[in-house]
């Protein structure tokens, strides 16, 4: 169960059922195929899923084009920055059009202090009505302007609604770029840039930190029992009782397909091993029932592995020690918390040498 090992039987299923789908189609093996269909099979992006189901239910089939329509919708490494440059194209166009107006009202601000200048020569010459022509003249002056200036203001009143709503648009592209869909804790691409942070920090300010390492029992046998569907299901629960205890400053992350990742910031290894058995107890806590068919399925457990952060660690270092004493957990019966300093660590290092 090292992290390879686990890596090719998570993928060698994604690549059984892609091929298997390729093949009930009679499609070509293509690489475009296979990349829409292995996404399908890992379940990640369940929009994708949704387009490739609606399509299957409509015509059967998943032509070249229907094909093409998935990859470029879900997969294409271009998307992201085109939504991205989408949203600089609407702040520059925002940016213009403020100019504009900002450019109309200096116009409107020095023709009116020209015409200003004027009444001044001709206030020492005028009778009567001559100031009566110059006060009205000035008072819709003043009107023009004070027109002008509500304009501009309600525009750029309005152009700040914009650009505080592109700005929202881009953070939810971010986010969603860092957030695993099925799950929706951070992804793997997020959970590495944290820790480098959360090592580098630790390590700077003399602070403790500690590292989760969970991966659920036997859930190879779950899925070939009940689908791979159930088995996402079956996931997204454990993901919730991960979240549901942690708090404040820790990252939950997906760190692989079964397996989840937990950094706790400023944590002693005696809390972290707290915190590790109180989402293992949540966990096994959960009677799972199928919601479409009524079906009890039982219950599922996971095992977690703790390490502390130790001067000099690396990402690699500290990851290495926390995927051990899970490994440790998993060689000495499974659905249970072990820690680098408990004996059983020693002894599963011993067995292996
Ligand atoms: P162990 O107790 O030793 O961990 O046994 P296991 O069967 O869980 O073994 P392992 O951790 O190697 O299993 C990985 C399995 O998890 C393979 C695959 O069936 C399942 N899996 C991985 N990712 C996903 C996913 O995204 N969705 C579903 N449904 N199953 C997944
Ligand atoms: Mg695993
Ligand atoms: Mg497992």
């Amino acid at each position: 169960m090292t992290a390879q090992s686990d890596d090719h039987e998570r993928t060698m299923a994604f690549a059984e059922i892609a091929l298997g789908q390729i093949k009930a189609l009679r499609q070509p093996a293509s690489p475009r195929n296979y990349e829409v269909w292995y996404n399908y099979a890992t379940g990640y992006n369940p929009s994708l899923n949704e387009m490739v189901n609606e399509t299957l239910a409509r015509s059967g089939t998943l032509s070249e084009a229907d094909i093409e329509q998935v990859y470029e919708t879900y997969l294409s490494p271009t998307r992201l920055s085109e939504r991205i440059d989408k949203v600089g194209a609407r702040v520059m166009d925002e940016i213009d059009q403020v100019m504009s107006m900002v450019d109309t009202a200096v116009g409107n601000a020095s023709s009116y202090s020209q015409s200003l200048a004027g009444v001044g020569k001709q206030l020492g010459t005028a009778d009567r009505d001559g100031l009566r022509a110059i006060v009205e003249s000035l008072v819709q002056t003043a009107k023009e302007m004070e027109a002008a200036n509500s304009t501009l203001e309600a525009r750029l009143t309005a152009s700040k609604e914009e650009i505080n709503q592109l700005q929202e648009n881009l953070e939810v592209v971010r986010t969603e770029s860092l957030t695993d869909p099925l799950t929706s804790l951070s992804n793997r691409k997020f959970f590495d840039q944290a820790l480098a942070k959360c090592i580098a920090e630790a390590a700077a300010q003399n602070q403790t930190l500690s590292l989760l390492m969970t991966d659920i029992d036997h859930f190879k046998t779950f899925n070939d029992t009940f689908g791979h569907l159930t088995g996402d299901q079956v996931l997204r629960l454990v993901a919730l009782s991960v979240k549901q205890n942690v708090k404040g400053q820790d990252i939950a992350a997906r760190y692989g397909g079964e397996e989840f990742a937990v950094i706790l910031p400023n944590t002693m290894l005696r809390a972290s091993i707290t915190v590790a058995d109180h989402i293992r107890r949540a966990v096994m806590s959960k009677e799972l029932m199928k919601r479409s068919t009524g079906e009890h399925l039982g219950r599922v457990t996971i095992s977690i592995g703790v390490a502390a952060l130790r001067p000099g660690d690396t990402i690699q270092s500290l990851i290495g020690r926390a995927d051990a004493c899970l490994y440790a957990a998993k060689r000495n019966g499974r659905n249970r918390v072990i820690c680098e300093s408990d004996p059983e660590v020693a002894a599963t290092a011993t067995q292996v040498a």
